[in-house]
């Protein structure tokens, strides 16, 4: 079988691959990833600890909690707070707190998931830098920690690439994940 050449997901440049399996152009390359890999995976692991601490019986919960745990800006919930978009009662100044409830019936997840199985359509990406964000780029823009964009794009199996140090996910994806949410 004629092998032809792949483009390296670390590096991106060109190479004739060993194996049908090869995905990075060398040693030095598929190092790299395995590390960024391990990095993202300990960024998780850290939201995660965070939001484990958070007992699950506990009906109230402060603007920060609930970003950790939804994945949204602290910024986008005190807006949609003094909105009244999301109802809370406020103990003082910092000190609003927010039905738990209430979060899980507008923000969770599971919501979107049976549409996401109906529609299995496979779509394209273009993964060419430029149109692509990178992991650092999206948490700014969107005003979400590294964390949150990290998890957002695993639950949501948005395809991401590594160019050297960074990861970068299509920007028509993520521009659909988070503007299609009016909540951010
Ligand atoms: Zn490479």
């Amino acid at each position: 079988m004629k092998r032809t050449n792949k483009q390296c997901l670390n590096c991106g440049e060109e190479f004739l691959p060993k194996t049908v399996t090869s995905v990075y152009c060398s040693h030095v390359c598929s190092k790299k990833a395995y590390k960024q890999k391990m990095k993202r995976l300990k960024i998780e692991e850290e939201l995660k600890a965070l939001t484990d601490k958070i007992p699950e019986n506990r009906a109230f919960i402060s603007v920060p909690e609930a970003g950790m745990l939804f994945g949204i800006a602290n910024k986008s919930l005190y807006r949609l707070v003094y909105q009244g978009k999301i109802p809370s009662i406020n103990l003082g100044t910092r000190l609003i707190r927010i039905d738990r409830r209430v979060m899980e019936e507008m923000f969770s997840p599971s919501r979107s998931l049976p549409q996401a199985e109906t529609a299995p359509k496979k779509k394209l990406y273009s993964l060419e830098k430029e149109d692509c964000y990178s992991i650092g780029e999206i948490a700014q823009r969107f005003q979400i920690s590294e964390g949150s964009v990290y998890s957002h794009i695993r639950k949501y199996s948005i395809p991401t690439r590594q160019i050297g140090k960074h990861v970068y996910a299509p920007k028509s994806e993520i521009d659909n994940l988070y503007n299609g949410n009016d909540f951010i």
